[in-house]
């Protein structure tokens, strides 16, 4: 499998798609979510939900995801000097990424040699992985906040946490995992999970940011519960890099508008 991955490497097969970040108080663009994508050569084509799993497992992950970070840096730098605007770009960070001896370094030596700004970079770590091992996680990330890089724990409420632990988190943001924002506004049971996430996140003085927003009633619901931001098939499916840049064009020159 690592061969196979490797060989996927050098021949140029990975590829990143560009998810917006929508602010729903303004109703601007703030930044993107960068997903990998891994088409092969027949037109079939390997879920995240798969590859990203399996390179985890043969450790391959670790070189991945050295290549999501400076691709996805060059390519938001690029849209940043292009648009003249402030993009705010979040890149996953898996378990074994994250515990990995050299993260701190290679991250710090890819920005530097991207020259790209570290504080319009999120990681988002799943609290699974951050919950495992808390003390050597608050280290990992006191490491990365001290970079000037924002921390966002992903698919919250769907893994194992502790409340105790997550107040010791240096984090900034929390993101509401899709699975509850899918049935508002029918499912009583996720309305009152997805508003006491959202009040609970700001009482430690977190932002919240939803997942899978795919129609206007989650939206509106979400807005009213005071949620920051939100992505999803409603404002924009993740996109290439062309569509993308294409997309945030057309926005930018107001001809796109996510205001409730
Ligand atoms: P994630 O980080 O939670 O990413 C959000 C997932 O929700 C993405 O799935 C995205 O395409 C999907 N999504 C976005 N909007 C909607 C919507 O409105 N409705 C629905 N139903 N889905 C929506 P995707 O791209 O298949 O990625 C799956 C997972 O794979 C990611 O979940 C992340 O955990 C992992 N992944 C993807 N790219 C990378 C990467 O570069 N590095 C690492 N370590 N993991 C990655
Ligand atoms: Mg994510
Ligand atoms: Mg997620």
């Amino acid at each position: 499998m690592h061969r196979r991955f490797a060989n996927a490497l050098v021949n140029n097969e990975f590829v990143l798609y560009y998810q917006p970040v929508v602010d729903l108080r303004t109703g601007e663009i703030i930044g993107c979510e960068a997903l990998c994508r891994w088409p092969h050569r027949d037109n079939s084509f390997t879920p995240p939900d798969t590859f990203i799993p399996q390179a985890e497992a043969s450790g391959f992950i670790v070189q991945l995801g050295e290549w999501v970070l400076r691709t996805a840096t060059e390519q938001v730098r690029a849209w940043q000097k292009r648009f003249s605007a402030t993009i705010l770009l979040e890149v996953n960070l898996s378990a074994r990424q994250f515990v990995h001896y050299n993260l701190v370094r290679s991250i710090e030596a890819i920005l530097e040699s991207v020259q790209y700004k570290a504080d319009l970079l999120e990681f988002e770590i799943t609290e699974t992985v951050a919950m495992t091992n808390a003390d050597d996680s608050i280290g990992i990330m006191r490491q990365l906040k001290n970079l000037g890089i924002g921390l966002a724990l992903d698919d919250f409420g769907t893994g194992y946490s502790s409340l105790s632990h997550l107040k010791r988190f240096p984090i900034d943001k929390l993101k509401i995992d899709k699975s509850f924002v899918r049935d508002i506004p029918n499912d009583g049971n996720d309305l009152a999970i997805v508003s006491a996430i959202i009040a609970m996140a700001h009482a430690l003085g977190l932002n919240v940011q939803a997942e899978g927003v795919e129609t206007a009633a989650q939206s509106e619901f979400l807005r009213e519960c005071e949620c920051e931001l939100a992505q999803g098939f409603l404002f924009g499916r993740p996109l290439p890099p062309s569509e993308f840049e294409e997309f945030f064009d057309r926005y930018r020159k107001g001809g796109l508008v996510f205001k409730s």
